[in-house]
């Protein structure tokens, strides 16, 4: 049997939703996304990208620290609405209240990103506190999980979540025991939440860094921190969070994606 041109395609099922092919450029136009840690490292490049490529942003942040205000005017910069919400991902109730305000201040919600984590290092695992584990898993894990359950029934197919892994959950990090269970779980996740919402029509990615320069590791500044930070990698470097945030387009974006769910993607310098 010889099909006609585009004849052979007759037997897959049509997409749930409507899914141009890449465009070049807006490819999150019209969307809304909400961020956690967007004010700071890896979740600010990626804010400041989605409004590059049309989105209006929420970000979720802890303290002031970090300059969400940064933040926001860099994404007004790009000519696109910013809302901060200050608050602790590990309680739901801040969660609810950060996924009512983004869809009531910016209208809906078609990204969610999981990215704020705690991240502390101790060498001897026996060292480690209860309270400093339960600040871990309640960051990293509640805190992905409660946000994801409160952002799902806002949305419409064609939404996505991204959850920020790491390199630490492929292979364990031996100073960040605690942090390392958490990524891992965080992967795992993403593999079972992706299946969970197919037939929502919402994916489910992670993206797992490497290395990363950012205000999440000790003792920045110093060359030789830097160059010893990167010393594991091929390339011989950390990257800069600018490195890592076009993953997130291409993941959040139905244009680049849309048939990619339930995946782990390692930007790691080629680490592996
Ligand atoms: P970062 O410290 O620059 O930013 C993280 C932000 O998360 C903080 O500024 C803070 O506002 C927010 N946050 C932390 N705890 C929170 C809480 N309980 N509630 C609300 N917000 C909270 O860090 P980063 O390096 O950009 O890290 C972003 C993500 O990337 C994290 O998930 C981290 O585990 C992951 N990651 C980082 C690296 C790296 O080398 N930097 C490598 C792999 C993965």
């Amino acid at each position: 049997h010889h099909a006609k041109p585009g004849e052979e395609w007759a037997i897959v099922p049509a997409p749930l939703y409507d899914a141009p092919f890449w465009q070049g450029s807006g490819k999150l136009a019209g969307k809304v996304a909400l961020i956690t840690g967007g004010d700071s490292g890896i979740g600010r490049a990626v804010a400041v990208l989605f409004a590059r490529e049309g989105a209006d942003v929420a970000i979720v942040y802890l303290s002031e620290d970090r300059d969400a205000k940064a933040t926001k005017a860099a994404v007004e910069a790009e000519g696109r609405r910013c809302v901060t919400l200050r608050g602790d991902v590990s309680k739901r109730t801040f969660c609810r209240k950060a996924v009512e305000q983004t869809v009531k201040a910016l209208g809906k919600l078609d990204v969610l990103v999981n990215n704020a984590a705690f991240q502390v290092h101790s060498a001897d695992f026996v060292d480690l506190t209860e309270q400093h584990f339960d600040t871990t898993l309640k960051t990293n894990l509640y805190g992905y999980f409660h946000m994801a359950q409160e952002a799902v029934p806002h949305m419409k197919p064609g939404s996505a979540i991204i959850n920020t892994g790491s390199v630490t959950g492929i292979e364990g990090s031996k100073d960040l025991v605690d942090y390392s269970m958490t990524k891992g779980g965080i992967h795992a996740f993403t593999r079972a939440l992706s299946g969970n919402l197919i037939g929502k029509g919402i994916r489910v990615n992670a993206v797992a860094p490497g290395p990363v320069w950012t205000p999440l590791n000790p003792s920045e500044k110093q060359a030789e921190d830097v160059a010893q930070f990167g010393a594991k990698t091929p390339m011989k470097r950390p990257a800069q969070p600018e490195e890592i945030a076009p993953a997130y387009v291409f993941l959040a974006s139905p244009q680049c994606s849309s048939y990619i769910t339930g995946e782990i993607l390692p930007i790691i310098g080629g680490y592996s």
